[in-house]
């Protein structure tokens, strides 16, 4: 096959040929690697890491070597006629959040640049358990924080559908590589709509699994009450099938939940049938429609709303009102968690280390000239809140008052669900916006989580899939569905029913609608050249 073929498979499909002997590991592996190397660009300066690549910018770290030396393994081990699991040799590209053995772990953080982890996070152990071949670490917001990855410390990550706007965060690298046909498969983890809105903004699948569900063991911790980390796939039975993979009890994770994995492959296969979505009842939140969605996003949702109904499911307004409470409530709880797990930063224990200019030589002001030159400004300013927030005669007024929005939030949920199967929006409340135009107002850039945050709040499951382009600027528009907790299987069933109607309107699938990347870059780098 050739290397377009072979990269444009989905991972079900890659699989499935691997199985049958039409392709191996070692060629498929390869045939990204070199779309990685055709795409990423090259450094604009190799003395400053933060100024990025010239092309996608969505790896931090590759690990060819690494990734052929597994595909080898596979490919030996299947000619030997063993045993090998479903998606052995299947590559897959993991968010640098995560710790890796063997390459470096950064979180985009100047704090943990070059940073070894001496073990493995769950998730990773569970990969190699599959055999998946890891391509790299892909780029995000420094620590996970942000809606555009234009806060990670090495440079933004580039949208493929328009390379001057934001892949969205901050798992854009994730939702990038997978996009732009550099990975078929990656890791994402999501605080507030990490991986659903970078995979809404540039039109591929994204999951976030019930809170406890996945393991958290060795996930580089944001915010802990409501991280979780999840698949980003080109189709909705791709990231079942990865959900199957790393999900699962965790004795190494407090917060893991003993309980076996669902049939979500099996989920995803009943909702894409004929017939798949008959009976299924749907409710439409009404605080997360309408005012403050652009045009386009709320006509192609609408769209998606009609293909439901005219698949056999059932379509219902319903109203969670403590929902406009949402994005206040948690950039309280998310602010006081991250300024006391990022507090470890300290100089010490690993990581950056900075003497200060002058002056003495004490504990203390090592510390304090680590962290200054290790976290960015968004991280600085979520440490101060944070630190605020929880201070003595602020902690009741503010994270106590946060807290009791957050289980009015959760009620607002189980009433919802005692109506409906499922509940609907789109993920994000605009397009993929322009690089640069929300970082000097942190508040705007909050603003785009409106419609992900009530999800983690709440430690409810939620896919996000494309929806189709918005008319006014041609750009991906994401799909939201939400689960009560436990139940992400529901979440399979309705995301593959609705993604199989939607193939069929257009014809196929929404990426054959992508440009073109290297012409792209090459049109990008010829013009600033000039
Ligand atoms: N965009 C959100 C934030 O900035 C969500 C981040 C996340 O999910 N990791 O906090």
């Amino acid at each position: 096959m050739k290397n377009q073929e072979l990269i444009t498979l989905t991972a079900s499909e890659a699989a499935e040929k691997l199985a049958a002997g039409e392709i191996t590991s070692v060629e498929l592996t390869q045939a990204h690697l070199d779309r990685i190397a055709a795409t990423e660009g090259t450094p604009i300066s190799e003395e400053d890491r933060s100024q990025g690549k010239t092309g996608l910018n969505a790896f931090l770290n590759v690990s060819g070597e690494e990734a052929l030396e597994t595909a080898r393994q596979v490919d030996a081990d299947r000619a030997a006629g063993k045993d090998l699991p479903p998606m052995a040799g299947v590559p897959i590209a993991v968010k640098d959040l995560i710790v890796t053995k063997g390459q470096p772990t950064t979180a985009a953080s100047r704090m943990l640049e070059g940073w070894m982890s001496p073990y493995d996070g769950t998730v990773v152990q569970k990969i190699r358990e599959a055999r998946l071949p890891i391509l790299g670490k892909t780029n995000l917001d420094e620590f996970a924080m942000g809606s555009s990855t234009e806060h990670s410390a090495f440079g933004v990550t580039r949208n493929p559908w328009d390379l001057d706007r934001i892949p969205g965060g901050s798992g854009g690298g994730s939702a990038a590589a997978v996009t732009a046909f550099q990975a078929p498969l990656a890791l994402g983890t999501d605080t507030g709509g990490s991986i659903r809105q970078p995979a809404a903004v540039t039109g591929s699948v994204g999951v976030k699994p019930t809170y406890g569900s996945v393991s958290r063991y060795g996930v580089i911790a944001m915010a802990s009450s409501l991280d979780q980390v999840g698949p980003v796939s080109r189709s909705v039975r791709d990231s079942a099938v990865l959900h199957e993979i790393i999900g699962g009890y965790d004795p190494m994770d407090s917060t893991s939940i003993n309980e076996p994995v669902g049939a979500y492959v099996e989920a995803a296969d009943q909702g894409a049938a004929p017939g798949g979505l008959q009976g299924l009842k749907v409710g439409v939140v009404k605080e997360l429609t309408g005012e403050g969605f652009q045009a386009g996003v709320t006509r192609r949702f609408e769209e998606s709303v009609e293909l439901l109904r005219a698949a056999g499911a059932e379509v219902v307004e319903v109203s969670t009102p403590n929902l406009q409470h949402a994005l206040g409530a948690y950039y309280l709880i998310m602010a006081s968690e991250v300024s006391s797990n990022l507090a470890k930063y300290d100089g010490v224990r690993f990581g950056l280390r900075e003497m200060p200019k002058d002056g003495p030589v004490t504990i203390e002001r090592v510390m304090s000239a680590t962290r200054a030159a290790g976290f960015g400004p968004e991280a600085k300013r979520r440490i101060i809140l944070g630190t605020y927030a929880l201070s003595a005669g602020y902690y009741d007024a503010y994270y106590g008052s946060a807290q009791r929005v957050r289980t009015l939030i959760q009620r607002d949920f189980t009433n919802a669900f005692a109506e409906v199967d499922v509940l609907m929006s789109p993920t994000s409340p605009t397009t993929a916006f322009k690089l640069g135009s929300k970082t000097e107002d942190p508040l705007e850039m909050y603003l785009n989580d409106i419609a992900t945050i009530p999800v983690n709040l709440a430690g409810i499951p939620s896919i996000s899939l494309p929806g189709g382009l918005a008319d006014e600027d041609g750009l991906p528009v994401g799909i939201q569905f939400m689960a009560p907790a436990k139940e992400d299987a529901r979440l399979y069933r309705a995301g593959a029913g609705l993604e199989a109607a939607l193939k069929e309107k257009w014809g196929g699938a929404l990426l054959d609608q992508l440009p073109d990347t290297e012409s792209l870059i090459a049109a990008r780098t010829e013009g600033s050249a000039k």
